[in-house]
């Protein structure tokens, strides 16, 4: 095992998720709240009020200027927990997709099966599985080995380790991601990541 406690690693993780969200575009008003408190199924979460982004990607019916940025950054979010965990602990980068893809359902955490599922939905012709899904866990590794999204992330984790459960509507959980929120769309290189055009 490793040292860190347990409630540690999971805050890391869903802080991970949160400040991915504020920083690739995903908006952070239509987060209810972030937690650490365990339910039946999850040791934590990212509560989002609303959310049909899954229903909407893999309805099919967006145009692709518009789906790939939605994909991509729903990708990258889903990643930045178990990526926030892995940089904690030291441990190896996330899953290569040729392990994910031969790994069984039943040994992934969620987060990878979501990845999985959106990845499908955005697969093309001439961008094959492997392709977004590596390209995706670099660009979460890179994005998180950057000092400000550190920052945020353990500032984030802390408020969860004091509180448990802060409101998506909490100013101090806005002001750990102000100065890194929407990061990504005036910057060139992660828009030409997230496919905005
Ligand atoms: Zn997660």
């Amino acid at each position: 095992m490793n040292g860190k406690g347990e409630q540690h690693v999971t805050a890391i993780h869903e802080a991970g998720h949160y400040v991915a969200r504020a920083f690739l575009g995903g908006g952070t008003s239509n987060v209810a709240a972030v937690t650490i408190v365990p339910t039946d199924t999850a040791s934590g979460q990212v509560v989002l009020e609303r959310c049909h982004d899954f229903q909407i990607l893999s309805g099919g019916l967006l145009p692709a200027r518009a789906a790939q940025p939605l994909g991509r950054r729903m990708l990258m979010e889903a990643l930045a927990g178990p990526a926030a965990e892995a940089r904690l602990n030291g441990d190896d980068a996330l899953l290569a997709y040729a392990d994910f893809f031969f790994c069984p359902d039943w040994a992934l955490p969620r987060d990878y099966l979501d990845a999985g599922q959106i990845v499908e939905c955005l697969a093309a012709p001439n961008e094959s599985a492997a392709w977004i899904w590596d390209s995706a866990t670099e660009w979460t590794e890179d994005l998180l080995s950057r000092p400000d999204i550190w920052a945020a992330i353990e500032a984030v984790a802390s408020l969860l380790i004091a509180d448990g459960t802060v409101d998506g509507d909490d100013d101090r959980l806005w002001q750990t991601v102000e100065p890194i929120c929407d990061g990504a769309l005036r910057d060139p290189t992660w828009r030409r990541r997230l496919r905005i055009q």
